[in-house]
C-alpha cells in the first residue's frame, strides 16, 4: 500500500539497545501502592471506598463523575485501603491531587473480584462493551491515558492500532506485541466490531523487526484476514496520531478537529490488550507494561508493573542507580517529563521511567539568541513558527500564542533538538499551554459566574415586576370591589327611599 510523508520529523539516534529482546519481568508488589485519582485524562475520579476497607484484586475504587464515560480505577491487589489523601502527580510534577493509598494483603494479594467473561464480545452490543471498559478502567497505555470508551463511542471508518513506537529509548510496544502479539490482534478485533470500523491497520517502525515477525506468524496462526499490518518508517514522532493517520491515509487531521472528525481512531496496542484482557478474561487494567532504561540504571529491562508502584522500588529491582544517573524521567527522552525524586508512582500513562546521565536531557548548554534560521519551523511536524510562538510566551502574550496554534503543539521536542541556539522551545511551549489551560479554565469560571449573576438579576427583576403587577391588581380589584360596595349601597338606598308605607 502508499505510504505519505508528514510535515517535519526527524530520525533520531536509536537508544534502545537490546531493550526489546529482553522477556517482561513481572515486578514485584511493594507494601504500598499509591493512586492517584487524577489518573486518567480527563477529569479526577470519585473515591468511591473509605480508609480500612478492604477491597479485593480489580476491584473498582473509584469513579468518574459522570456515568457512561469515562474509566474507573481499580485495584491492583487485595490489600486495605490506607488513606485518601494528597500526593505529588508524577505526569504532572509540581502539581498534586487527592491518591488512594492501599495496603497490600501480603499473605493473599490475588484475591480477585473478576468481572464475568464476555467471550460471546462479537454478539454484543457496542455500548455494553463499552460499559465494561469503563468499570475495568481501561484507558490509553501509549501516554496519553485518555478514557477508551470515550474513543470508542461512535462509528468510523478505519481503525489503527498504534504499534509505531517512536521515541528513542521506549521499548514495551515492541516487546508486547513478541510475547503477546496474538491477545493484540484478538483485542484488534474486538475494538473494530466496536467502532463498526471497515478496515484495521497495525502500524509498526520498520526498525521493530521481531515484533513485525511475531505479529506476520500471529496473522497466519490464527488466520485472522481482517487486520492489515504496515510497516511504516522509522521517523520522530510517527507514534503521534495525527502524524500516523497521514503516513497511512495522506489525510490531515484539521486543526482543532480530532481523527474521528475524519473517519478515524487510532488506539494503541497495549489499549487493545488492555480492552481484550478486560472483556474475555474479566481483568481490570491495573498494571502496565513499561520500560526501565538509561545509562543511569544498571539493568535496562521492560517490566509489568501493577500501578501505584513506586518508582524506586522499580529502579531497585533493575540494579539500582549508576554513577552516570544525572536525571530522573517519566516517559521518554523526547516528550517525557523530569520528577525530583523516585518516590511517585508508577500510573496508567507511564510507558518508561528513563535515567539520563546529562542533567538536562536535550540541552546542557546555555540558550544563546534566537538567530532566526528558522530549523526548529522546518521539523515541526503541526507545521507551527517555534520561533514566534517562544517570543509570545516570553512577551507574554498568551492570546498571541494562542493564535499562532500553541494548542496545536503535541510537545514533541523536535523544535529542541533541531535549535542551533539551544533554546529551550518544547519546555515553555508545555508551561504556556498549562497557562493557557488555566487561563481558559479561569475565563470560563469568570464567564459562568458572569451569567449566574445576571441569571439572579434576571430573576430579581421578574420577581420585582410580578410584585408590582400583583399589588397594582390586588389595587384594581380593591378599587373594584369598593365601587360595588358604594354602588350597592347607594342602590339599597336608593330602593329604601323610593319604597310605599305599607302601613297606611
Ligand atoms: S514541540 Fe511543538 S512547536 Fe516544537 S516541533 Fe514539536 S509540535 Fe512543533
Ligand atoms: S531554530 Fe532556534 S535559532 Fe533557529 S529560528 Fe528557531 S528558535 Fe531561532
Amino acid at each position: 500500500m502508499p505510504l505519505y510523508r508528514f510535515h517535519g520529523g526527524l530520525p533520531l539516534p536509536g537508544m534502545k539497545g537490546e531493550l526489546p529482546q529482553r522477556p517482561i519481568r513481572q515486578a514485584e508488589l511493594p507494601e504500598l501502592l499509591t493512586l492517584p485519582l487524577r489518573m486518567h485524562a480527563r477529569g479526577t475520579l470519585e473515591p468511591c471506598v473509605v480508609p480500612g476497607q478492604r477491597v479485593r484484586r480489580f476491584e473498582v475504587l473509584a469513579r468518574p463523575q459522570s456515568s457512561g464515560e469515562g474509566a474507573c480505577l481499580n485495584a491492583p491487589a487485595a490489600g486495605i485501603i490506607e488513606a485518601i489523601e494528597p500526593r505529588g502527580l508524577p505526569h504532572a510534577p509540581g502539581e498534586s491531587g487527592p491518591a488512594i493509598v492501599l495496603r497490600v494483603d501480603a499473605a493473599n494479594p490475588s484475591e480477585a473480584s473478576r468481572f464475568a467473561s464476555m467471550s460471546d464480545w462479537s454478539a454484543r452490543k457496542p455500548p455494553e462493551l463499552r460499559q465494561r471498559l469503563i468499570e475495568a478502567g481501561v484507558a490509553g497505555l501509549g501516554g496519553g491515558a485518555f478514557p477508551s470508551a470515550d474513543k470508542l463511542a461512535f462509528e468510523v471508518e478505519l481503525l489503527v492500532l498504534n504499534g509505531a513506537e517512536c521515541e528513542p529509548w521506549i521499548a514495551c510496544d515492541a516487546r508486547l506485541l513478541v510475547e503477546q502479539a496474538a491477545e493484540v490482534l484478538q483485542g484488534g478485533r474486538l475494538l473494530r466490531h466496536m467502532l463498526g470500523a471497515k478496515r484495521v491497520q497495525l502500524a509498526v517502525e520498520d526498525s521493530m523487526q521481531p515484533a513485525l515477525a511475531a505479529l506476520r506468524a500471529a496473522l497466519a496462526e490464527h488466520a485472522i484476514e481482517d487486520i492489515e499490518q504496515v510497516e511504516v518508517p522509522t521517523l520522530y514522532p510517527q507514534g503521534g496520531e495525527r502524524q500516523l493517520i497521514q503516513t497511512l491515509t495522506g489525510r490531515e487531521v484539521p486543526l482543532g478537529g480530532l481523527p474521528q472528525h475524519i473517519g478515524i481512531v487510532v488506539h494503541n496496542v497495549g489499549t487493545a490488550l488492555a480492552a481484550w484482557r478486560a472483556v474475555v478474561h474479566g481483568e481490570a487494567l491495573v498494571e502496565r507494561v513499561l520500560s526501565v532504561t538509561g545509562p543511569g540504571v544498571v539493568q535496562p529491562d521492560n517490566w509489568r508493573v501493577a500501578l501505584g508502584t513506586p518508582i524506586a522500588a522499580l529502579i531497585a529491582a533493575s540494579g539500582g542507580y549508576t554513577d552516570q544517573a544525572r536525571r530522573l524521567l517519566m516517559g521518554g527522552a523526547m516528550m517525557g517529563v523530569s520528577l525530583p525524586d523516585d518516590g511517585f508512582p508508577i500510573v496508567k500513562a507511564s510507558t518508561c521511567v528513563l535515567v539520563l546521565d546529562t542533567p538536562e536531557a536535550r540541552h546542557g548548554q546555555p540558550a544563546l539568541p534566537c538567530i532566526r534560521c528558522g530549523d526548529c519551523a522546518d521539523v515541526c511536524p503541526p507545521r507551527l513558527m517555534p520561533q514566534l510562538l517562544h517570543e509570545a510566551l516570553r512577551a507574554p502574550e498568551i492570546d498571541a500564542a494562542e493564535a499562532l496554534g500553541l494548542g496545536a503543539c503535541i510537545e514533541c521536542g523536535l523544535c529542541d533538538v533541531a535549535c542551533p541556539s539551544h533554546i529551550p522551545l518544547a519546555q515553555g511551549f508545555r508551561l504556556g499551554k498549562a497557562r493557557l489551560r488555566a487561563e481558559r479554565q479561569r475565563q470560563q469560571e469568570a464567564s459562568e459566574a458572569q451569567a449566574r449573576f445576571e441569571a439572579r438579576a434576571r430573576r430579581l427583576e421578574h420577581e420585582r415586576e410580578a410584585l408590582v403587577e400583583r399589588r397594582a391588581q390586588a389595587g384594581k380589584e380593591a378599587a373594584a370591589k369598593a365601587a360595588l360596595a358604594s354602588a350597592l349601597a347607594k342602590a339599597r338606598a336608593r330602593s329604601g327611599a323610593a319604597a310605599p308605607d305599607r302601613s297606611e
